[in-house]
Formats: structure tokens, C-alpha cells, sequence
């Protein structure tokens, strides 16, 4: 089964990222079996079905680096807080009160209908009940890296770190096989884990060579309480505990100091940054352009709904951008060719999964978004459509997605599938969901 896709302008997203014209893509199966020009594919697949999408740029899909995505149900709740509080007063309380197998399904199908629809095919997620995300996922169709999220206090889901992780590995062995589903290690964050569990997630990760997702240096509390009770700063004790290698994705790291950036990027470690969450907490602003200086690759990501408020890859990309252009005041700083490749390769990479997705390259799985950049007033005119993806673009441009292989968007619309599954759960489930975080917040 193959098909050729036709582009007007395509961007593999290797470097250097450029836009190119006359050239088209072979999807064979779940992968990318070649790119050259019409005219010579037509030649080595006279069988393949043709999909010509004039005036649409065909590039790589988004990779949301770090979500959370069942906190798709939270979104608008606890607006206005900074981080300790929001968690404190909003949503560890909605948490212990309301998350099970059903509340992160029903969630992450919102989540995966809203990234999809935007032109994101992979999520780097943390979350409780994973197997019920990966269950989303998959009938939304859409690429999952499900973290195995340890954390040292019970909810629902787990009575302790051990007992997480149990559950994460026996969820992360009933999906094996799948393709489209990947795994992490995701202890939440230093201040919520113990020595003794980092070690146990070390060397989990060195077994299974698994990626480690956490939350790092988010806020300035959470340094200045990290020295108080610990005598360290957050990145000397992963250091000490032999956690910083390139197996490491750092969520935010807003206040990593110099020489924490210059060790990190030695060691390989990577960053998600997500610019949204962190204005919104009153965070600050991740040193993003010390971080690229240090060597760390960036990925871009959403965060949960509850932080951001949206799960926008075009508008976080574009964030991204400017933030970094204001904070360095050096306009040529993170221009938008290494923002889409942030966007894309760099999430990959930082999901550990550079050799299979965020590149249009021949053996990859065919991950991809069809972009219409230019398609009305708010776009014209539009002298250069790379910059124009990440200065005007909006996730409204997508309309069409593919993940391994299967189009899941198409003109705009939801797979069948997965607009009936989304449809009932905002439709019908969402509204029971709402009643019950009412009870539970006492309003
Ligand atoms: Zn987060």
C-alpha cells in the first residue's frame, strides 16, 4: 500500500530547514519509503494512490514535548495562581478527589482531538493512569510517549513511588508492539521525589533504556526550598544521584544558572521548554538561548491545559520565538527556522525518539502536517512562507495530519473514529465532569 503525497512546498526540517518546491513524498505502510520529485516517484511507484495538495506546505508533525494531557478536563480551573498555590489549592485537591482510568481517557481524547486538529502528531506525556492515556491515543489515533509518573504521595492510582512505578512498567508491558506507542520514566519533580526513588528510576532507565521526564527548576521557590532543606540546588543533587545524562529531559528549568546549563549541555541533557505555563505560573522565562549555547537540545512543549490554557504548538512556537528575541535583545536569536525545528526534530529528540519521528527522512515513520500558511487576509501578502509558519501561522492553517502512516485529518476533520469518540466525550461526559469538580471544589 502506498501512497505519494504532492505538495506545493515541503520542509523535511533537516538542516539546513528550507522550504522546497517540486518535490513529493512516497508513504509506504507506517513509513516514509522516499523523497524525490513527482515525476521520478510516479516512476518507481506507478501503483501508488497520488494526493496532490496544491498550495499547501508539507512538513514534519508537531511534537508537543512535555503535556499533560487528561488536565485537558482542568482547563480554566485555578486561573490566576502561581504554581504552589494552583497545585496546593486547585489541583492536587481536584486530583485527589476526581482522577481515575475514566478521567484520564476522557481527557486525554479531548487532548489528543484538540493536538491533532493543530497539526501535533506525537505528546510527550506525564500522568497518572497511563494505560488509560495510551488507550486515548490510540483510538484517537495519535503518537503517545506515556511517562511511567512516580510520585511519593497516593492518589487514586498508587499508594507509593514503588507502587507507580509497578503500575507504569505492567501498563508499558500490555501495550508492547505498538508502534505508536512509546515510553518514559517521568518522576514528577525533585521536590516530590525521594533519593531512593531517583535511584530506582536510574536504573530502570539504564534496563529498559527509557528517556527520564521531570520537571526541573520550574520556580525560584522551588530552588530556594531545595537549598534550605537539602543544602543543594536541584541540578547538584541529580548530579550527585548520577541522574544528569543524555537520557534526561528537563521540563522548564526556568532558574538553571550558568554553570547548571554548561554541566547539563555536556552531559547531553535536554530541555522542554514551555513558554505559555511558565508566564502564566509567574514562573519566569527559561534561559533558553544560554541553554541552545550550552548544547542542550530544546524541544518545545504545552504543558496541561490547566497552565497554558491551550495545547497550541503554533502558538507556543511563535512564543517561543519572541520571548527569546526579547530576553537576549538579539532579533536574530531563535529565528523561525530553529523554532520549527525545535518544534519538531528537537521534541524527538528529546523524547528519545529521533530515529523514528520530526523529520521527513526516508525509514522514518510518516508523520506529518499539511499546512495552508497563506490561505487568507490575516496571512497576505506572504513573501516568505518558513517565517510566515511561525510569525502568522495558526493551528487553523493545518488540514491535513498523518501519523505512521494513517490520515487522521483530513480537510480539516477528525477520522471518523475519533470524531465520535471526541464528539461523546465533550458532548456527553464533559458536562458530568464538570458538575463533579463543582462538589469537589465546594461551589
Ligand atoms: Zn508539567
Amino acid at each position: 500500500m502506498q501512497t505519494l503525497i504532492e505538495p506545493a512546498w515541503m520542509i523535511t526540517m533537516e538542516s539546513p530547514v528550507r522550504l522546497q518546491t517540486g518535490m513529493a513524498l512516497c508513504i509506504e505502510g507506517d513509513r516514509i519509503a522516499a523523497i524525490d520529485t513527482p515525476e521520478r516517484l510516479q516512476t518507481l511507484y506507478p501503483q501508488a494512490r497520488r494526493v496532490a495538495l496544491p498550495g499547501k506546505i508539507l512538513m514534519p508533525g508537531l511534537v508537543n514535548a512535555h503535556s499533560h494531557a487528561a488536565m485537558n478536563l482542568f482547563r480554566g480551573i485555578g486561573d490566576d495562581l502561581p504554581l504552589m498555590r494552583w497545585l496546593q489549592e486547585r489541583i492536587w485537591p481536584l486530583e485527589g478527589a476526581m482522577v481515575s482510568d475514566e478521567f484520564v481517557f476522557d481527557g486525554t481524547v479531548l487532548a489528543c482531538a484538540e493536538m491533532l486538529l493543530g497539526g501535533v502528531t506525537t505528546f510527550n506525556d506525564m500522568y497518572f493512569f497511563p494505560g488509560a492515556a495510551v488507550r486515548a491515543a490510540r483510538q484517537m489515533g495519535m503518537r503517545i510517549v506515556a511517562g511511567i509518573t512516580t510520585i511519593e504521595f497516593p492518589t487514586a492510582y498508587a499508594s507509593d513511588a514503588d507502587d507507580y512505578l509497578n503500575k507504569g512498567l505492567t501498563a508499558r508491558d500490555e501495550w508492547k508492539g505498538e508502534a505508536s506507542v512509546h515510553w518514559s520514566l517521568a518522576p514528577h519533580a525533585p521536590y516530590t521525589i525521594s533519593d531512593d526513588t531517583f535511584g530506582k528510576v536510574l536504573t530502570l532507565a539504564d534496563q529498559l533504556d527509557l528517556p527520564v521526564h521531570l520537571h526541573l527548576a520550574e520556580t525560584a521557590h522551588e530552588v530556594e526550598d531545595a537549598v534550605s532543606r537539602t543544602g543543594m540546588r536541584p541540578v547538584e543533587r541529580l548530579e550527585r544521584l548520577g541522574l544528569l545524562n543524555e537520557r534526561l529531559l528537563a521540563v522548564h528549568g526556568v532558574h538553571l544558572n550558568p554553570t547548571e546549563l554548561a554541566l547539563m549541555g555536556q552531559r547531553g541533557c535536554k530541555l522542554a521548554h514551555c513558554p505559555a505555563s511558565n508566564l502564566k505560573l509567574a514562573s519566569g522565562m527559561a534561559p533558553v538561548v544560554a541553554a541552545l549555547e550550552a548544547g542542550m537540545t530544546i524541544g518545545i512543549g504545552t504543558d496541561g491545559a490547566a497552565s497554558n490554557n491551550r495545547l497550541d504548538m503554533f502558538a507556543e512556537t511563535r512564543l517561543a520565538s519572541l520571548l527569546a528575541k526579547g530576553v537576549s535583545q538579539a532579533a536574530d536569536t531563535f529565528t523561525a527556522a530553529q523554532a520549527l525545528q525545535a518544534a519538531t526534530l528537537g521534541g524527538a529528540r528529546a523524547a528519545g525518539l529521533e530515529d523514528r519521528i520530526g523529520s521527513l527522512t526516508p525509514g522514518k515513520q510518516a508523520d506529518m502536517i499539511c499546512v495552508d500558511v497563506a490561505q487568507d487576509v490575516f496571512a497576505q501578502p506572504a513573501p516568505d512562507l518558513l517565517s510566515h509558519l511561525v510569525y502568522v501561522g495558526d493551528r487553523r492553517d493545518v488540514t491535513d495530519v498523518w501519523v505512521g502512516g494513517k490520515r487522521v485529518v483530513e480537510n480539516r476533520q477528525l477520522h471518523d473514529a475519533a470524531a465520535i469518540l471526541g464528539s461523546e466525550v465533550l458532548l456527553k461526559r464533559l458536562p458530568i465532569w464538570q458538575t463533579r469538580f463543582q462538589s469537589a471544589l465546594g461551589g
